[in-house]
């Protein structure tokens, strides 16, 4: 049996022609799991990597923190912690660390029940928040 092909991070950056730093920030925002330039990710992220990246503009594609979708950014709302305030961002331009949810019920669902976002921004993010985005679905 042929030895399954290792997708080492700095390997990829290579291939792709991007810089080691930015797939390694890219991973980090999306929580997956590696331990540095040298660890080898898995098929289904190296995939995800050439996809965004090949793509040449990081922040076209993105990846919903619930059922892990990947799409264009304006299909998504972007949650945001500003300050210790976890916000919808409507402009998709507000400062600091973003993250990317899809405009359903069953994804505002899962990280309501899962309290994915008080992991993400470790904060307690009030309910209000899952009100609103499922206001803004309903509209
Ligand atoms: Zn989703």
């Amino acid at each position: 049996m042929p030895k399954p092909i290792k997708h080492r991070v700095y390997e990829i950056a290579k291939e792709l022609s991007v810089n080691t730093e930015d797939i390694i920030d890219f991973l980090n925002e999306r929580k997956i799991n590696f331990r540095n330039r040298f660890s080898a990710v898995d098929a289904e992220t190296y995939e995800l990597i050439k996809s965004i990246f090949n793509y040449g503009n990081l922040s076209e594609l993105q990846r919903c923190i619930a059922c892990k979708k990947v799409a264009t950014q304006s299909e998504f709302f972007r949650i945001v912690k500003s300050g210790n305030k976890i916000i919808v961002d409507e402009s998709g331009k507000a400062q600091g660390r973003g993250v990317y949810l899809c405009k359903s019920f069953k994804c505002v669902d899962i990280i309501d029940e899962r309290r994915i976002l008080d992991d993400i921004f470790k904060i307690q993010v009030s309910n209000e928040l899952y009100y609103t985005l499922k206001e803004k679905i309903r509209m």
